[in-house]
């Protein structure tokens, strides 16, 4: 379990470093201590930053239990796009709608250090494009077209 960072923080708004590999021991434990995190506090989706890492680390819950995703990229999008509310477990309490690409073409390391593309479809391309964003110091809020719930509390963590 690692302390989770609630937005206003610096962190949050960092482009954070790319991981070296070969993956260390430490990265590997990284990765177990965010699914647990994601897990405690009920998210799908963590990225290094929302736990104080400047490292380019993210985690997805999917059907099969939780996928790592070192030095994540998206290099191609689909034309089509879609509407959804998004939340964020560092922005808690607001939700919003944000309009993304369907499918992206996704590019990364796994755990074991392997070079991964693949096409993301659907609820785990929204996570993966939320998480990789955070790498890049974005938070959902910057996109959102539409505030759903939780306006009163944009100022509170420094959004407005
Ligand atoms: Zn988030």
């Amino acid at each position: 379990m690692l302390p989770l960072i609630i937005a206003p923080n610096k962190i949050l708004r960092t482009v954070v470093k790319s991981i070296q590999l070969p993956v260390t021991n430490d990265i590997k434990k990284l990765a177990v201590e965010m699914s647990e995190t994601m897990f405690y506090y009920h998210g799908i989706g963590l990225a290094g930053p929302q736990v104080n890492r400047d490292a380019r680390i993210i985690v997805i819950t999917t059907a099969d239990g939780v996928s790592t995703y070192l030095n994540p990229e998206i290099i191609k999008t689909s034309w089509r796009q879609v509407d959804m509310e998004e939340g964020c477990l560092s922005i808690p309490g607001v939700f919003g709608q944000v309009r993304r690409p369907r499918r992206v073409l996704a590019s990364f390391y796994t755990l074991t250090g392997e070079h991964r593309k693949e096409w993301l479809d659907n609820m785990l391309a929204r996570v993966y494009q939320h998480e990789v964003d955070h790498l890049n110091g974005i938070l959902f809020t910057d996109k959102a077209w539409r505030i759903n719930q939780g306006q009163d509390l944009l100022a509170k963590y420094g959004l407005v």
